[in-house]
């Protein structure tokens, strides 16, 4: 998820902010301030609203980070490392860089948030009735942080993946019946289910009710659960596919040797084809691999030696090794391509573009 900025690291993990979150926090804050607020205590000033408001809102942003951070340090404690949380449109989304390793682990971190969320209630629900009947603005903003709370607990634990729930109903169908692809399946099918179902509430709401807020919120959650889980399965069948394949499979040895004394303008015109480059050592500089598309603008006059020694350190990858490890290593490193060598000698590249296309290729068989 790129469209987002850090805004800080805590217990080793990367937290993120969305864009859309700026969106959700004025929405919800406007909500609160003329419509919640106003009818749940009278006689405060149009300010005071506005100062709750904003108050909780931010609350409700820092719980949703709480029921993120119950995932990643649970999961963390069963081996799964989270290297970053993102917190978006309609909650937040952990990034496991590998999948859990057993049905236990799974159900465990996916348990995690939503326990947070149910613990955040019960603690604003008591805040509720500590200052019911003395201080009424803290009351008002407390019963209505506990219901979101619960809200955000029990949408999460709907048994469709990839909610919390689905991957909870993933992990014990898989701890009874030992089949993880079955598993899944299972789970993606009852995420879309969920979805379909929701988007059909929400028009109802809309008809039977007209309540436009509640049935296009519920449509618009529904759409975009249904999407979340075909974009999962299709991100399991990657990996399904990619497990037991070495990168030797998908190795490309087509690269040229090319001298490094010619320019970047003389390769292309030269190569107009070609994608990579092993560039032999030249000038006293050490033999390097050029790959063409992390080009970018520069200019042709460029010589290939100088630019080859400038690209970012590659991943460097032997041709044993497994095809899953490397698409994870360039998932967390942002890098499109790498190297394969057998010792120290040259073999061929692996291009992130080619490997989607070899996945396409072949689930259209
Ligand atoms: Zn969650």
């Amino acid at each position: 998820m790129e469209s987002g900025f850090n805004f800080g690291k805590f217990f080793g993990i990367q937290f993120r902010v969305h864009y859309s979150w700026f969106f959700i926090f004025g929405l919800i804050t406007v909500f609160l301030a003329l419509e919640v607020f106003p009818g749940a205590i009278r006689g405060q000033s149009t300010p005071v609203y506005w100062l709750m408001g904003i108050v909780t809102s931010f609350l409700f942003f820092v719980s949703v980070l709480f029921h993120e951070t119950g995932h990643s340090l649970a999961g963390r404690a069963n081996g799964i490392p989270v290297s970053s949380i993102t917190l978006f449109l309609f909650g937040g989304a952990a990034s496991m860089t590998r999948e859990p390793a057993t049905a236990a682990a799974e159900i465990k971190m996916a348990s995690a948030g939503p326990g947070v969320s149910l613990l955040l209630a019960g603690f604003f629900w008591l805040a509720y009735t500590v200052f019911l009947g003395s201080t009424n603005t803290v009351a008002a903003m407390a019963l209505w942080l506990a219901q979101i709370n619960l809200i955000v607990a029990a949408f999460n634990l709907l048994p469709g993946f990839p909610l919390d729930g689905g991957r909870v109903l993933r992990g014990l169908w898989w701890h009874f019946s030992g089949d993880y692809v079955r598993a899944t399946l299972v789970a993606v099918f009852w995420g879309r289910v969920a979805g379909f179902l929701m988007i059909g509430a929400g028009i109802y709401v809309v008809i039977q009710n007209r309540d436009w807020l509640a049935g296009v919120w519920l449509a618009v959650l529904g759409w975009y659960l249904e999407n979340s889980a075909r974009l999962s399965l299709k991100q399991f069948t990657l990996q399904q596919w990619m497990k037991g394949k070495t990168v030797a499979d998908v190795l490309e040895r087509d690269c040229p040797a090319v001298g490094g004394d010619i320019s970047l303008g003389e390769l292309k015109s030269r190569y107009p084809a070609g994608k990579c480059f092993r560039v032999v050592a030249t000038l006293g500089k050490p033999e390097a691999v050029l790959y063409l598309p992390s080009i970018g603008d520069k200019p042709d006059a460029t010589s290939i030696v100088e630019f080859a020694q400038s690209m970012d350190r590659p991943i460097e990858v032997s041709p044993g090794d497994n095809l899953l490890t490397l698409a994870q290593q360039m998932n967390e490193t942002g890098k499109d391509y790498a190297i394969v060598k057998d010792g120290d000698a040259f073999i061929g590249m692996v291009f992130l573009d080619s490997l989607i296309d070899l996945v396409n290729r072949s689930a259209a068989t």
